[in-house]
């Protein structure tokens, strides 16, 4: 199968063979004609298959033909809105209309200016467009098309309310698409609630992709940061994700890495939106091979020649773990993933209680860890996260509370 067979304009196919890409991907093929052609889609599909090109491409070729005048696209995490809007943006380029983003943490007024500027396509994450929303910059009716993506990660992290505050303010005359890397529980609820009349497209299998080599080193607590640098020694010119559970553990590798002579960035959800976005920047141009991170960068970002992930701490979960490992072997190419097998004492334990969370004392090898949103100011007086309950956007019975989670 050729893009030329997708029923995609001239315009379109010249950024598509600017951007390199040879052969459409398996969603690609299965959903664009279908986004073309007006059908609802629901989509299960994992980071790393092309479906943030799958929508674009299905998104512009109908602004290009009016049959969507203005689409919103809603995202979990700001690193996940300036990915997806720079490759809109590129995809676009030879339409001459403009695609923007607007995300917490960066300042307001310049993301109001952009916007006064005039779009077609908006990548935004809830709480943000909301408030833009409350200030009358945005008019969310006007949007008729409207994409989800990584919807149950949004749920994850607790924009239930936002999202349903935005999709109930959505004309009804409009082409609605959902991607997810699982769909079951409340991601099917909302599908066919605010998808109807869907498609399923099913891409892929929730698994680490085969190109991908995984092991596993049973290293003791005290033994962790030598048998790093060991392994990165072993590794030298491959670029590495190490993944760590805290902010504090990723400041502590990061400094001690960088003490050993290694070129090293760190991320984290703390750090200012400007210098994380020059830090991903730096370490995809290579200016550092290594990048130590919480699991703020364990979904969407797009670094296609990570060679190795290392998880110095496991991850919490199997999800997350396939989030983390996402980040190497992206389209096909070979990827290599190391965990770090570990029996952490508590003490180790005791600093991530720090802001004010109760220590608990360590029970297992891998206590449970949420990762939750980069904080957006805009978003408090939605209350999502501050009340309990169900209906109010908290975890429900059964589910883990403010308590058990931490930032990352
Ligand atoms: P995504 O699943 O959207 O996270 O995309 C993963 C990566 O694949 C991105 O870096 C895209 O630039 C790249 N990509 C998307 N479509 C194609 C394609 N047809 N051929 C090669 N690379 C692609």
């Amino acid at each position: 199968m050729k893009f030329e067979d997708l029923g995609i304009s001239g315009k379109t196919l010249e950024s598509i063979s600017e951007l390199g890409y040879e052969t459409p991907t398996e969603v690609q093929v299965k959903a664009v004609p279908h986004i073309i052609s007006g059908k609802n889609l629901v989509v299960r599909s994992q980071t790393g298959t092309g479906k943030t090109a799958a929508f674009g491409i299905g998104l512009i070729e109908r602004i290009a033909s009016g049959t969507t005048s203005r689409a919103l696209i809603l995202t979990p995490t700001r690193e996940l809105a300036i990915q997806v809007c720079i490759e809109l943006r590129k995809l676009a380029k030879h339409h001459g209309f403009s695609v923007q983003a607007a995300y917490g943490g960066q300042n307001i007024a310049a993301q109001i200016r952009d916007l006064q500027r005039g779009y077609r396509i908006l990548v935004a994450t809830p709480g943000r467009l909301l408030d833009l929303s409350e200030r009358r910059v945005v008019r969310i009716p006007d949007f008729n098309a409207v994409v989800l993506d990584e919807a149950d990660h949004m749920l994850d992290i607790g924009f239930r309310k936002e999202v349903f505050s935005i999709l109930s303010q959505l004309p009804t005359e409009r082409l609605s698409l959902l991607f997810s890397a699982t769909v079951d529980g409340e991601v099917r609820q909302i599908a066919s609630r605010y998808v109807p009349d869907s498609e399923l497209i099913e891409v892929g299998e929730m698994r680490t992709v085969s190109t991908i080599e995984e092991d596993r080193m049973e290293v003791m607590h005290a033994e962790k940061q030598r048998k790093l640098i060991e392994t990165l020694n072993s590794h030298k010119g491959v670029k590495t994700l190490v993944f760590a559970r805290t902010k504090r553990g990723v400041m502590r590798l990061a400094k001690r890495l960088g003490e050993s002579g290694m070129r090293v960035g760190m991320l984290q959800g703390d750090m200012p939106q400007q210098k994380r976005t020059r830090t991903i920047d730096g370490f995809k141009r290579g200016e550092f091979p290594i990048l130590v991170a919480t699991n703020v960068a364990a979904r969407g970002l797009h670094i296609d020649d990570v060679g190795l992930i290392i998880n110095y701490d496991e991850a919490e979960d199997r999800e997350t773990h396939l989030h983390r490992s996402g980040r190497t072997g992206r389209m096909g190419a070979s990827g290599k993933v190391i965990t770090f097998v570990s029996d952490e004492p508590p003490l180790q334990r005791r600093d991530d209680f720090s802001r004010g969370n109760r220590w608990r004392p360590f029970r297992g090898p891998s206590p449970p860890q949420e990762e939750i949103p980069i904080p957006d100011p805009s978003r408090r007086r939605f209350g999502s996260r501050r009340r309990f309950g169900p209906g109010h956007g908290g975890p429900r019975p059964g589910q883990r509370g403010r308590r058990g989670r931490r930032r990352s």
